[in-house]
């Protein structure tokens, strides 16, 4: 291989480290653009307002007596409490955690937290007790 042959494979590995670096930025700044209006996150069962766990975070203050050390104080009215949320990877249905009217409800066969539209004794459970496990205002 001469010298100058090696210089223009060189150049060309140079170039192409280059374009994936470009390519690189712009995938994460799309991705941090594209954001769903929507994310998991918290919702407050007093005022019924959800927010992203970022916000929660900076801010966070057990709720005494709940289910688990995740529910918290909500920190738009200070009241709660406030419960995370997850969706449902099968049918996409967005529902709180830790707010059981069963605790052998909460899970289902795989383990994961039980969705209250694909378990319905679990929605319906929920229900009986006045206990919404799907607002409206995480399911729009
Ligand atoms: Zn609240
Ligand atoms: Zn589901």
């Amino acid at each position: 291989m001469s010298g100058k042959n090696s210089g223009a494979l060189k150049n060309a590995g140079i170039v192409a480290a280059a374009l994936s670096a470009v390519a690189l930025l712009v995938w994460s700044w799309n991705s941090n653009m594209v954001q769903a209006p929507v994310q998991i996150g918290y919702y407050c069962l007093s005022c019924k307002k959800t927010d992203h766990i970022s916000v929660y975070q900076a801010n966070w203050r057990q709720y005494p007596g709940a289910m688990s050390d995740s529910v918290l104080y909500c920190v738009h009215c200070n009241k709660g409490p406030a419960h995370p949320t997850n969706d449902c990877e099968k049918c996409g249905s967005v529902f709180i955690l830790h707010a059981y009217p069963d605790m052998r409800l909460a899970y289902d066969e795989s383990g994961s937290p039980a969705c209250p539209k694909c378990k319905p004794e679990l929605g319906q459970a929920a229900n009986a007790k006045g206990i919404n496990l799907m607002p409206k205002a995480l399911n729009p």
